[in-house]
């Protein structure tokens, strides 16, 4: 995936400021959180950080501490300033990368030691270094992030996290589009551990991995369910080497065939897998798609979950983009309670373990996997506040998978010099501010409208872009049954065969069946 370009201006500053400055900026910001209950751990971890990073492959130089003292004192009286609205977000992004430059150019200390050049950083490297797009709320009561880049290993998506302030975050443990099960290497288990560790983020609670695109447990073909196989227990293993205990996954597609067989599949496979492993608890996404995806409806997540052995290994990860278009309202406060309740009573709501935090382009019921950015989308701003206002998420890890796609306040895309659409990582820095804030905000208030406004505003162009090719599609779809209709009642008067499948026709139904998240116009590593 192509890096934003303010993040590569970000991370280029950054490397620039490195050979000035030793540490991390984005860590003492981080851990010097003024107050809050992790509050105390993050300030006893500044020391041992500095520690650390004085020994690191990448500390460059030494330097008198006062310097450093000084430096931190001003990060954190930066973050004090950091305000959950948008707009100030942005803003006190701004302020953040001023102070940066000003600390460098103050910092006048000759290096004590000769400059040393060591290995060539990679981009996420330099990314994670840069000062965070916003600090991470402490002691909120809600743990909500996005699904951020492991590139370069899970280590690095820590790192990717505090950069856009995330107290949860997803991610894929290996290429999600390949078959391909590398080992782990070690030293990212260490140093995933580690980030952890330092940074504060619980891996039992507030990390959960994302499966691979291409794995299918429900295909009841033999060689099919061991490559799923094999590569769905490769994920569990990881997970438990790195500390992770809950890991969300696609429950997968009959492929046309008898439906109950395929959750009876998926569901062995899953009692197999449990027993290969020691605690992971694995998570049934539910999907928007219909058709012979598994997972659309509750009754279908139910009727898993029934034929799992060890129920306390599994769960469900509620993707509120999945709920909304697969006919599970969620716009309004009634429409939540109502929803959640059907939950309770199909599911149970013990079984909620994770959510995924999207806004849809595709309309109620449209069953398009589309994801928008939160208050853009047909299921809209408050749907979302009355969400974060449920007490049922409290505590669980809520997950971004929005497009981070630049636009402009009409919702048109925006290009870089080079006619490239341009990313910005701040989209999910600022989603994440705007959804913890919306706890207690009251929707009747002139700010909650504003904002409301302005997203849905922002969301238009797309909105309707995507409705038309809904309402297009479906005219096609009763046409084509209209046609069959027709074909087949000819067909009776004459023999009483039943219809075949033309061959056009049956690679439409393929289609359809694939990965409903081929529909999404997310970025590659951002879907569903
Ligand atoms: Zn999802």
């Amino acid at each position: 995936m192509a890096r934003p370009s303010k993040a590569r201006a970000a991370s280029e500053e950054s490397s620039a400021l490195s050979s000035v400055v030793s540490d991390a900026p984005e860590t003492a910001v981080a851990d010097t959180a003024p107050k809050g209950t992790r509050g105390t751990k993050r300030k006893r971890n500044v020391k041992q950080q500095v520690k650390e990073e004085s020994e690191g492959e990448n500390d460059i130089e030494e330097r008198p501490a006062p310097v450093k003292k000084t430096r931190q004192r001003k990060a954190a009286k930066v973050e004090e300033e950091v305000e959950p609205s948008p707009k100030k977000a942005r803003k006190s992004k701004k302020v953040i990368e001023e102070t940066q430059e000003a600390e460098t150019t103050t910092v006048d200390a000759p290096p004590t030691k000769a400059k040393v050049v060591r290995k060539r950083k990679t981009k996420e490297e330099k990314e994670a270094e840069a000062m965070p797009l916003a600090a991470r709320t402490v002691g909120h009561k809600l743990f909500i992030g996005a699904h951020v880049s492991a590139a370069g290993g899970p280590p690095n998506a820590v790192q990717n996290a505090i950069h856009i302030g995330a107290n949860a975050f997803a991610l894929f443990l290996k290429s999600q589009r390949k078959w391909a099960n590398p080992p782990l290497d070690e030293t990212h288990s260490i140093n995933f551990h580690e980030n952890c560790n330092k940074h504060d983020f619980d891996q039992n609670k507030h990390v959960v991995p994302h499966g691979s695109y291409l794995v299918n447990l429900a295909h009841t073909d033999p060689e099919r369910t061991k490559q799923a196989y094999d590569s769905f227990l490769d994920d569990l293993k990881r997970c438990e080497k790195l500390g992770i205990a809950l890991y969300n996954f696609h429950p997968g597609n009959s492929v046309g065939g008898d439906r109950a067989a395929a959750i009876a599949h998926l569901a062995g496979n899953l009692n197999r897998a449990h027993k290969e492993t020691s605690k992971v608890v694995t998570l049934l996404e539910n999907m928007a798609a219909g058709g012979n995806v598994i997972g659309s409806t509750f009754e279908d997540l139910r009727d898993v979950i029934e034929l799992v052995e060890d129920k306390s290994r599994v769960g469900v990860c509620l993707d509120t983009c999945h709920a909304f278009a697969g006919g599970y309202d969620l716009r309004t406060p009634e429409t939540v309670q109502k929803t959640m309740s059907d939950f309770n009573e199909t599911v149970g709501m013990k079984y909620l373990r994770a959510l995924h935090l999207n806004d849809s382009k595709a309309p109620f019921s449209s069953h398009r996997d589309l994801h928008a950015n939160i208050g853009t989308g047909f299921l809209g701003l408050r749907g979302f506040h009355a969400i974060m206002n449920d007490e049922r998420v409290i505590g669980l890890p809520m997950v971004l998978e929005t497009p981070i796609e630049v636009r402009d306040e009409d919702g048109n895309l925006q290009k870089d010099a080079k006619g490239k659409d341009m990313e910005d990582k701040g989209i999910w820095a600022r989603e994440i501010k705007l959804l913890e804030n919306l706890v207690g905000m009251d929707v009747e208030s002139e700010e909650f409208k504003e904002i409301e406004d302005r997203l849905q505003k922002m969301g238009a162009v797309e909105r309707n872009r995507i409705a038309e090719q809904v309402e297009k599609k479906t005219t096609k779809v009763k046409e084509m049954e209209e046609k069959t209709k027709a074909k087949q009642t000819k067909l009776n008067f004459g023999k009483a065969v039943p219809a075949k499948k033309g061959k056009k026709a049956k690679k439409e139904e393929e289609a359809d069946q694939s990965d409903a998240s081929s529909l999404s116009a997310l970025p590659s590593d951002n879907e569903s």
